[in-house]
C-alpha cells in the first residue's frame, strides 16, 4: 500500500510505511479506515464554539451518559502536568470554551479508578418500594386476618413513593444545576452547527467529558446502555450524516482520547434517564408508553390481590390505587409535554385504563358506562389533567428551590413547558383560591424571573398540592354515589336482557368509513381497515410486507415495519407482492429507522419484474358508497347499532325527511326493523318519553337513550332502573 492510510479510532493519518498506528497503536488492518485514504481534517472543527447552548431544538444533538456512581473526592486533585496553560488566551465571553485535545491535560496514567460497579437500575426505580410491595403482597395473599403489621407497610408506602419521587425530580434539577457537579446520571444538551458534525461532536463531547472526570477520578463507562448518545439529524445534509454513521460506521462514531484506542460512543434510539425514556424527536409517547408498561408490571398483583381484600378500608385501598400504581405510571410526568391530540389522547387513555380496571376490584360493579370524571370520583384519582399539573408545579417548585442558573435557563428557555406551567399555576389557583398564587399566575414577568418568583417554600409547595388534590376529590364526591348505582342498574339491565343504547342521533359527523363487506361503519380509516383485514380476511397494501426490501424497486427498508409503510404508498409495489403468493410470517428489523434506505445490489428476483394494477385500498373514502341501500338490506335484522349507524350516514347523504320517507316505504321487516323505524321518526322530538312496542318487543326511548328487548323485561325495567341509567 502506496498511499497514506488513515486510523478509524483516532482519526489520523498515517504513513505507508507504519505498521501500527503511531497515536493508538491499532495494527494498520484492524483500524484502517476502508473509506478511503482521503485526507481527513481533525475532528474538532468547531472548538472555538461552546459546545453546550441553553436551547437546542433545530440541528440539535443531545447526548445522555450515565457515569458510575462515585462519591467527590475529598480535596481536588492536581489538574495534570502544567505544561500548556490554555486559559489565558481562551476568550472570556463563553464560560465553558472548549479546550482542544492537545490542551487538554494528559488524563492520570494508571491509576485505573477502582469505580464502584453501578447499581443497575438503582437510579432509576424505587427499589425500596418494590421490597415493600412485595413483602406486602406476599402477607395478603396467605393471611385471612389482616396482620397488625400491614397497615404500618401500607403507610410506609405513600411515604417511601413521594419520598423517591422528591428524590429524582431533585436530581433532575441538581444534575442540570452546575457543570461541576455532575457526577451521576449527566445528560448534556448540545447543538450542532451542521448535521455532518452532530455525531462527531458528540463524540467530541464525550471525550472531554472523559477526560475531565478522570481528573477527578472517575471512569466513564461506554458499555452498551451506559454512556449512548442520542443523535437527531436535521437540516442540509443530515441524510449524508445519517448515512455516514449509521451505515459506514454502523451506529457509532469513535472518541478520541489520547492515551485510549479503541473508544465507541453509541449512536442509539431511545435511552432511559432516570426513569424516563428519552428518544431522538422528542416525541413523548414512546416515554409514556415505557411508563405504563412500568405500572402494569405491578398491576395485575395490586388488583387482584390486594385490592379485593375485605379487610382493608375503600380508602386504604383507593390510595394503594394512587401509591402503587399512578406513581410508578406519573415518575417524571413534571417534564411530559404533548404536542399532538393523539398524543395526549394515548396518555389519558392509559391513565383512565388504569383507573378503569380498579373499579370492579373496588366497588363491585362494571366500569364500561362510567365517565371519566365518575371513574376518577370512584378511586379518588385527579383527572388526567389535574394530575399532571401537580407533576409540574411540582417540578417548578424544584427548580426555584435546587435549580441552578443553568438549570433555570434550560427550563424557562422551554417556551412550550412555560406556557403549559402557567395554565397549570392557573387551574391550581383557581381551585384552591390561594391570592398568593393567583397573583403569581397573573404576574407579567420573563419566564427566567417568573420561575425565581415562586412563591412558596418546600413546605408550602407540598401543602398547596395537597391541598388542590384534595379539593378535586371533593368536588367530585357527589358523583360517587350516582355513579355506583348506574353501574349497577346497567347489570340488571344486562342481566334481564334488554339492550340499553345511547346517542342515538342523525348527525354521523363521526361515523364515516363503511365496511363493504358488512353493515359495519367506523370513526376512523385504520379503524375501518383493521376490521376489514381481522373479520372478513382482507389483506392491506401493508399486510404484504415481508422482508425488509423491496424487490419492485429494489430498495432496502431495513426493517418489515418500514416496508409496510412504503407498500401503504406504492399501491403498485404492493399489488406485485400480492400476486407473487410468497409470505413471510414474521416482522424482520435490520436497523431502525434511522437507517437510511439504500438502493440493492444483485438481479432483481423474476417474480418482481412482473406487473399487475395496483392494489385498491381496503377502506373506500366515505363518499364512495352510499349507505342508504346497505340500511334498507337490513330489513331482516336483529341488530339495531348497525342501523341506528347508517340511518345517521344516509341522513348526512340524503337528508333526514328523504331517509325517513323510504324507510316508509319498506313494506314489511322484522319487529325489530319496525321498532328502529318508529325510534328514528321521533328522533328530533325533544325530551319526551317515547313508548313503543312490536310483536314480542317493546322500547322506550328519550333523548338519545333507548332501550329495547322483551316486553316483560322492558316494562319492568322503565318501572325501576331506567331513571337512573
Ligand atoms: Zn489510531
Ligand atoms: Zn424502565
Ligand atoms: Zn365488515
Ligand atoms: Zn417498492
Amino acid at each position: 500500500m502506496s498511499a497514506p492510510w488513515r486510523c478509524r479510532v483516532c482519526s489520523q493519518n498515517n504513513k505507508s510505511s507504519a505498521a501500527y498506528c503511531p497515536t493508538c497503536g491499532g495494527y494498520w488492518s484492524k483500524v484502517m479506515d476502508r473509506q478511503g485514504a482521503r485526507p481527513s481534517q481533525p475532528p474538532e472543527r468547531h472548538r472555538d464554539e461552546a459546545w453546550w447552548q441553553p436551547k437546542g431544538n433545530q440541528k440539535g444533538d443531545q447526548q445522555r451518559g450515565k457515569s458510575p456512581r462515585t462519591r467527590r473526592p475529598r480535596s481536588p486533585r492536581q489538574r495534570g502536568k502544567g505544561g500548556q496553560q490554555p486559559s489565558q488566551q481562551r476568550p472570556e465571553a463563553t464560560t465553558t470554551a472548549v479546550p482542544t485535545t492537545a490542551q487538554l491535560p494528559r488524563p492520570p496514567k494508571a491509576k485505573a479508578v477502582p469505580t464502584p460497579k453501578e447499581v443497575s437500575g438503582g437510579a432509576t426505580e424505587p427499589t425500596a418500594e418494590c421490597q415493600v410491595l412485595n413483602q406486602l403482597i406476599e402477607q395478603l395473599g396467605q393471611a385471612q386476618e389482616l396482620p397488625d403489621g400491614v397497615r404500618a407497610l401500607m403507610a410506609q408506602i405513600g411515604q417511601t413513593t413521594a419520598r423517591t419521587e422528591a428524590r429524582t425530580l431533585h436530581r433532575l434539577v441538581t444534575q442540570l444545576a452546575d457543570p461541576v457537579s455532575w457526577l451521576d446520571d449527566i445528560a448534556v444538551l448540545l447543538q450542532s452547527q451542521s448535521a455532518k458534525a452532530a455525531a462527531t461532536d458528540a463524540a467530541r463531547a464525550t471525550a472531554l467529558i472523559y477526560q475531565y472526570l478522570s481528573l477527578i477520578g472517575v471512569g466513564l463507562n461506554l458499555d452498551q446502555g451506559k454512556t449512548e448518545a442520542i443523535v437527531s439529524w436535521h437540516g442540509p445534509g443530515a441524510h449524508d450524516a445519517k448515512v455516514q454513521v449509521m451505515q459506514k460506521g454502523a451506529g457509532s462514531v469513535p472518541i478520541c482520547v489520547p492515551g485510549c484506542t479503541g473508544l465507541l460512543l453509541r449512536c442509539v434510539l431511545h435511552y432511559e434517564h432516570l426513569g424516563s425514556l428519552r428518544t431522538d424527536g422528542g416525541d413523548i409517547g414512546p416515554a409514556v408508553e415505557h411508563r405504563h408498561r412500568e405500572a402494569r408490571s405491578v398491576y395485575r398483583a395490586v388488583k387482584t390481590r390486594l385490592l379485593p381484600n375485605p379487610n382493608l378500608t375503600l380508602a386504604e385501598r383507593q390510595s394503594m390505587i394512587h401509591a402503587l400504581i399512578l406513581s410508578r405510571f406519573l415518575h417524571g410526568a413534571g417534564t411530559w409535554l404533548f404536542g399532538s391530540t393523539e398524543s395526549w389522547e394515548s396518555y389519558v387513555a392509559r391513565y383512565v385504563g388504569l383507573l378503569r380496571g380498579a373499579i370492579r376490584p373496588l366497588h363491585g360493579c362494571s366500569s364500561g358506562r362510567l365517565s371519566q370524571p365518575e371513574l376518577c370520583a370512584l378511586t379518588r384519582a385527579l383527572l388526567p389533567e389535574e394530575v399532571l399539573a401537580v407533576s409540574r408545579v411540582r417540578l417548578l417548585a424544584c427548580i426555584a428551590h435546587r435549580g441552578g442558573r443553568f438549570a433555570r435557563l434550560q427550563f424557562a428557555h422551554h417556551g412550550a413547558w412555560i406556557l403549559q406551567l402557567r395554565s397549570d399555576v392557573a387551574l391550581v389557583a383557581r381551585v384552591t383560591e390561594d391570592t398568593a398564587l393567583k397573583a403569581y399566575a397573573e404576574a407579567d414577568l420573563d419566564a427566567a424571573a417568573w420561575i425565581d418568583a415562586w412563591p412558596f417554600n418546600q413546605g408550602g409547595t407540598r401543602a398547596l398540592l395537597a391541598r388542590f388534590r384534595k379539593l378535586c376529590v371533593a368536588g367530585r364526591c357527589h358523583l360517587v354515589e350516582p355513579a355506583i348505582a348506574r353501574a349497577h342498574a346497567h347489570e340488571r339491565i344486562q342481566q334481564a336482557g334488554p339492550v340499553y343504547m345511547r346517542d342515538i342521533k342523525c348527525s354521523p359527523r363521526t361515523l364515516r368509513f363503511q365496511c363493504p363487506d358488512c353493515p359495519s361503519v367506523f370513526t376512523t380509516r385504520a379503524a375501518a381497515s383493521a376490521h376489514r383485514s381481522k373479520v372478513h380476511g382482507h389483506k392491506s397494501a401493508a399486510a404484504q410486507a415481508f422482508g425488509t426490501a423491496c424487490e419492485v424497486c429494489r430498495r432496502q427498508f431495513w426493517s418489515t415495519g418500514r416496508l409496510s409503510e412504503h407498500f401503504r404508498k406504492s399501491a403498485r409495489c404492493a399489488a406485485i407482492y400480492r400476486e407473487s403468493d410468497l409470505a413471510g410470517t414474521q416482522a424482520e428489523v435490520l436497523a431502525d429507522k434511522r437507517m437510511p434506505c439504500s438502493q440493492l445490489v444483485g438481479p432483481q428476483q423474476w417474480w418482481a419484474t412482473l406487473d399487475h394494477p395496483p392494489l385498491e385500498p381496503l377502506v373506500q373514502p366515505p363518499s364512495a358508497i352510499d349507505p342508504l341501500p346497505r340500511l334498507l338490506a337490513l330489513v331482516q335484522t336483529e341488530q339495531l347499532h348497525s342501523f341506528f349507524q347508517l340511518f345517521a350516514c344516509s341522513v348526512e347523504a340524503h337528508g333526514y325527511d328523504e331517509v325517513l320517507a323510504v324507510l316508509r316505504t319498506v313494506p314489511e321487516g322484522s319487529d325489530y326493523w319496525r321498532l328502529a323505524v318508529s325510534v328514528v321518526s321521533v328522533l328530533d322530538s325533544s325530551n319526551e318519553l317515547h313508548h313503543f312496542s312490536e310483536g314480542a318487543l317493546a322500547a322506550v326511548f328519550q333523548t338519545g337513550a333507548l332501550l329495547y328487548g322483551p316486553k316483560d323485561a322492558v316494562r319492568s325495567a322503565v318501572a325501576g332502573d331506567w331513571p337512573s341509567l
